[in-house]
């Protein structure tokens, strides 16, 4: 094994054992276990090591070129190629960095293109949207006023149902006349028509944003339709399917780049993550490749498998599948005694990692629920393909049913071991080592 490589970085951790075992307890979790959280996946090495680098240690307040303190040569060569790269990669105009996180990229646009009080069309939370599209728990909807659109109700009738209701769309641009329109969401598993988006903010003079912090890297991987030609500005996490660090960034028009960057910096954040942004540029690098384009396209392959095997299960995909990485279950046909909440504890113990959703219209709470969110990025990244996604459906299903049964989940979480050894994220750097 190559020396040089230690994804868990415990040779250097020597020195203190307590963080060490943390890191090392917590590479096991990631190998020994089925990562589905839609929101996850595995850097590669090479954005593994450039967040480990002596680029933590520089303060560059301010933007390449125009910073407040010296010493930023190098610095300002590496946040140049990040945002230069980013740009190229989904051909828009300007590019920022910077956002330490997709909640503060979403805060930077709404703080940039709003005055206090003005209204916000966007995704209801409990129909797919995100806590930064106007929660009353998030500051957002403290600052701005927000009105929502959803989902057409289910109706198993329909094939296009528990989709974007348009009409509403329309309906609520017309009567709230929203400053700013929002499209993405954290929990839909279709492919969000930013087309239409566009359309319906022209016809009441809004602005769209698009927040593609899930899709990203399936629009860079060309297997979503990129919403940059329709939206005024659109936000993203580079760490869910764009398989980078954790972080967030924000691609604009030139009209909107001035105002943008300066929400940023100075008016969220003081210095940026320059070793995240270093990470950045690999990802946005390798994200550039027909390698990543392929990876794009096995994540919806799978998703897909992995969802018409949890229907033969009994346990149903909301809209009937998915589009994307991702897939919203309802567990109300499968079993209606059944919460996500107990759902996700018991998958926890079979070594089965997601979680617990609201499913549009759940009479459930947020904390309860009666969904369960699941995507493919992550395992596909580890190798995995169809036959790996009908046997977690199965595993999936087999847990599920028999909840009360200690023994029964042993047998699982054993085959869901035996499964990830054979398909281990990183090279484990203490060699091979029995499960
Ligand atoms: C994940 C997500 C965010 C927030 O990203 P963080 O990095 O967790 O702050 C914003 N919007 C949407 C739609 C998301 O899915």
């Amino acid at each position: 094994m190559d020396e040089t490589v230690n994804p868990s970085r415990l040779a250097s951790l020597a020195g203190d054992p307590e963080v060490a075992s943390l890191v090392e307890q917590e590479f096991d979790r990631q190998s020994r276990s089925l990562q589905l959280i839609a929101s996850e996946n595995f850097t590669s090495e090479a954005v593994l090591e450039a967040t480990g680098t002596v680029l933590t240690n520089k303060y560059s307040e301010g933007y390449p070129h125009r910073r407040y303190y010296g010493g930023n040569r190098v610095i300002d060569e590496v946040e140049d190629l990040a945002r230069n790269r980013l740009a190229a990669l989904f051909g828009a105009d300007h590019a920022n960095v910077q956002p330490h996180a997709g909640a503060a990229a979403n805060l930077a646009v709404y703080q940039a293109l709003l005055d206090p009080g003005d209204t916000v069309l966007a995704m209801r939370l409990d129909h797919g949207g995100h806590l930064t599209h106007g929660s009353p728990a998030s500051i957002t909807s403290k600052f701005w006023r927000f009105v929502d659109y959803g989902v057409t109700p289910r109706d198993d009738e329909s094939p296009s149902s528990e989709r974007i209701d348009f009409d509403e769309v329309r309906d609520r641009a017309k009567s709230e006349r929203p400053r700013l329109i929002v499209a993405g969401a954290t929990a839909y598993p279709r492919v969000i028509d930013a087309e239409q988006f566009r359309e319906i903010a022209d016809e009441v003079g809004a602005l769209l944003m698009f927040d593609m912090a899930h899709v990203a890297g399936l629009v860079a991987g060309g297997v979503h339709p990129s919403p940059v030609p329709h939206a005024d500005v659109v936000t993203l996490t580079t760490h869910k399917t764009l398989r980078g660090p954790r972080g967030g960034a924000i691609l604009s028009c030139a009209e909107h780049a001035k105002a943008i960057d300066s929400a940023v910096f100075p008016g969220l954040q003081g210095g940026p993550l320059e070793h995240v942004i270093a990470a950045k540029a690999v990802a946005f690098k390798e994200a550039a490749t027909p390698a990543f384009a392929q990876y794009a396209r096995d994540v919806v392959a799978n998703a897909a498998v992995l969802g018409a095997a949890l229907a033969d299960e009994g346990i149903r995909p909301v809209t009937g599948g998915t589009d994307n990485h991702l897939l919203l279950v309802d567990l109300r046909d499968f079993d209606p005694k059944l919460t996500g909440k107990e759902a996700q504890e018991v998958l926890d113990l079979a070594g089965i990692t997601l979680n617990r959703n609201q499913i549009p219209g759940d009479p459930r709470s947020p904390f309860v629920t009666s969904g369960l969110r699941l995507g493919s990025a992550a395992e596909t990244t580890a190798g995995m393909g169809a036959d790996e996604m009908r046997e977690i459906a199965s595993l999936l299903g087999r847990s599920l049913r028999n909840r009360g049964d200690a023994a029964a989940q042993d047998v699982i979480r054993d085959r869901v071991r035996t499964l990830c050894g054979a398909f281990p994220p990183y090279p484990d750097p203490r060699g091979v080592r029995p499960a």
